[in-house]
């Protein structure tokens, strides 16, 4: 049986079974069977020594000669194999002494690498495996393409290096393989063309080729999105069925006059986010909806025209921004354009005691039609009416508790989360998947494009120049250093030094310095300040706040970029541009930085497009780098690769979501929704069992 301990295969003894545990994870045989080689090696020819040509990429088969240390000034380990055609030298610099023990003459092995000639010729470093000599060439270690594993000491001591993986594997597959069996219609499979889950399984670990190995990760793969993907869609499901129907649809006339008033036209792409919202908002469920634009693509406009429909159906709405700044300067754009139409409030950590209690009463009592604040919102003695609009900014800082706890002060409330940071959509579909996508794509076209260069540090006095003319014409500067680890005092250290020296080459600018140890009041204060104009350079690490609006500020200059991702510089370009005036981005890296390093930061002078950058960033950095997190659970996608199977999510989410639209509950929806789960124990950092729990 696939579930019995892994101790019931030939060669693993109680022993060999609990390391298996401890250090790898595995119990039972499936888990070994869905044990992920970390790559393959293509062995599927062996070549005579005789036969190898200088600078060839080769494998053979020899027996251990001679073995010694040698060299001078630099040791190094000399190992002679021969196969009867020649000898060739096999050359190790690094563990030298640990390597020495575990050749002995003799021994056959099996070698690939590349040959290379220096006095002789020789293969430095090779991949090594030792062969048993005395069976032929066991057929699953070479003359074929060979799985490597991954192991640790422990199991190696143990003998489960990538030979010993081999060879249980071998094992396993031969006694088990035949109990495999299909979790997924196999119509499914036929249709998108993936291997059978046995197939997939067995050319896992022993493919004929390198696109059988392709076939059967995209196999497996597909079985964890469209895991992920039921998962999500029957959170979609349960939420609408869980909550109240709603009857009254928005009223429309007084956004109407809210668009006339503004000072200028909504680009195509808001008022298809508009329409959207509004629909959304007039199906029986509520919204449940997610809102993308890069920085300025004018995501607040939108957020006025939802409360207005949300107020126009006489439901309240709040709005939750991630800082003290930001919730004031939206509070401030929401009085300036909608004023007559709704009363707005503000409410915040700082919102004295008195006018507080008369916000709460206000909110309670139903007078306050939209409440703009921090996460002063979530405090359990705010109370709505009849919350009907929750509006979260830069969602991506509030936590799923947070949100939740927003939602309890209403009845079933739409919700609408909007983030500046564009993702691409095989990320926005696997991770937001229970969420409807608007995007803002299109950018107001009264922006003027920031102008972007790469400099290198020797040209550092030249952007010195720079600055010093803009400031002399009254703009404002912003100067970032990178920030790897908030805690790394290093990072503290180089942001204070960036600060002092520029202190130096401008004594006659107001220069202030932002950083992340700082107190959050700390931050608004200079925030605050730099946005009055009272500052002339700000420096900071990467913490500037997201989204916030200086629009005098005309010059973004980033110190090492070549630290930072993609997405994170052109964030950071976002903070300007957002005025009248021509903006400039420069980003400065070191003179010596790699041609590839160099070719990423050119992708920034060519496109302004944040979800092309985003998808450059998916490829070049991954997943989790990405959005900065492991919370979502990634590590947890084993198979999957979110940079080139967007074709297998957007298949998974279909069928996913058409079988349970159409299923009553999980025993009714056509495939072992139970099996499929019980192989993703922690996904997306749920438990399965609490999965279950939520859809039986
Ligand atoms: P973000 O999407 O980054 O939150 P904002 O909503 O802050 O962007 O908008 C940035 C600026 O662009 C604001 O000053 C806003 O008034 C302006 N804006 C928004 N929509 C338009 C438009 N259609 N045409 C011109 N300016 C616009
Ligand atoms: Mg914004």
């Amino acid at each position: 049986m696939l579930d019995s301990s892994v101790q019931y295969i030939k060669g693993i003894g109680p022993k060999k079974a609990e390391l298996l545990r401890a250090e790898a994870g595995i119990e039972t045989v499936e888990d070994l069977l869905y044990y992920i080689p970390r790559r393959y090696l293509d062995r599927s020819s062996l070549k005579p020594i005789g036969s190898l040509g200088v600078g060839e990429i080769a494998t053979i088969v020899a027996t251990v000669e001679n073995i010694s240390i040698a060299g001078s000034r630099r040791k190094f380990l000399d190992v002679i194999v021969g196969d009867g055609s020649g000898i060739l030298h096999v050359v190790f610099f690094g563990g030298i002494h640990f390597l020495h023990k575990m050749f002995s003459p003799g021994d056959t092995l099996l070698f690939s690498g590349r040959v290379d000639f220096f006095k002789t010729r020789q293969m430095v470093h090779p991949e090594f495996d030792f062969i048993d000599s005395d069976s032929r060439i066991a057929s699953i270690h070479a003359g074929r393409i060979v799985p490597l594993y991954p192991s640790s000491e422990k199991l190696r001591a143990a003998g489960f290096d990538s030979r010993g993986f081999r060879r249980v594997m071998r094992t396993a597959i031969d006694s088990f393989a035949n109990e495999i069996t299909e979790m997924l219609p196999s119509e499914m499979m036929r249709d998108y063309g993936l291997p059978s889950l046995r197939e997939a399984i067995i050319s896992l670990h022993f493919p004929e080729t390198f696109d059988d190995a392709e076939r059967a990760r995209r196999r497996l793969a597909f079985n964890e999105l469209f895991f992920m993907q039921c998962y999500l869609a029957f959170a979609r499901k349960k939420l609408r069925e869980k909550t109240q129907k709603r009857d009254n649809s928005v009223k429309t006339e007084v956004l109407k006059k809210f668009l006339a008033r503004l000072p200028f036209e909504l680009t195509n792409d808001q008022k298809k986010a508009i329409e959207e919202i509004k629909n959304s908002m007039n199906e029986p469920f509520p919204m449940n909806r997610m809102l993308q634009g890069d920085v300025g693509a004018g995501k607040t406009v939108v957020a006025m025209a939802a409360s207005l429909l949300a107020v126009s159906r006489g439901e309240q709405a709040a709005v939750m921004a991630p800082t003290e700044i930001l919730a004031a300067q939206h509070y401030a754009t929401f009085a300036r354009f909608i004023a007559d139409d709704a009363r707005v409030e503000l409410l915040t950590g700082s919102t004295k005691k008195s006018r507080r209690e008369e916000i709460l009463k206000g909110c309670m009592k139903g007078e306050i039609d939209i409440l703009v604040g921090t996460h002063a919102l979530i405090q359990r003695d705010v109370a709505f009416s009849n919350l009907g609009l929750i509006i979260i900014d830069e969602q991506h800082r509030f936590g799923v508790r947070q949100r939740a706890l927003l939602r309890e002060k209403g009845n079933s409330p739409d919700l609408l989360v909007m983030t500046a940071t564009p993702i691409p959509r095989s990320l926005s579909l696997t991770l937001y998947g229970d969420l409807d996508l608007t995007i803002i794509r299109e950018k107001p076209s009264s922006r003027i494009p920031v102008k972007t260069y790469l400099f290198p540090e020797s040209k550092k006095q030249g952007v010195y120049n720079s600055i010093r003319k803009y400031v002399l014409q009254k703009h404002q500067v912003y100067y970032v250093l990178p920030l790897i680890d908030e805690s790394e005092k290093l990072d503290l250290k180089s942001a204070t030094e960036a600060y002092e020296e520029l202190k130096q080459i401008f004594p006659e600018f107001s220069i202030a310095l932002l950083h992340g140890k700082m107190p959050q009041d700390r931050k608004d204060a200079i925030m605050s300040d730099f946005k009055d104009g009272a500052i002339d350079i700000l420096v900071s690490t990467s913490v500037i706040e997201v989204g916030v609006d200086v629009p005098n500020a005309t010059v973004m200059v980033v110190q090492h970029a070549e630290r930072f991702g993609l997405s994170q510089l052109h964030q950071l370009r976002g903070r300007v541009g957002r005025g009248s005036e021509q903006s400039f981005c420069v980003y400065m890296h070191p003179d010596d930085i790699s041609s590839e390093a160099l070719e990423r930061l050119k992708i920034l002078e060519k496109t302004s497009d944040g979800f092309v950058i985003a998808e450059e960033d998916l490829k070049i950095r991954g997943a989790g780098e990405l959005i900065g997190t492991r919370q979502h659970g990634y590590g947890n996608l084993e198979f999957s690769d979110l940079s080139k199977d967007i074709d297998l999510i957007i298949k998974a989410r279909k069928e996913a979501r058409e079988i349970i639209e159409s299923a009553d509950d999980i025993h009714t929806v056509g495939f072992d929704f139970r099996q499929l789960a019980g192989r993703f124990p922690f996904l997306a950092g749920i438990r399965s069992k609490r999965i279950l729990a939520i859809l039986s």
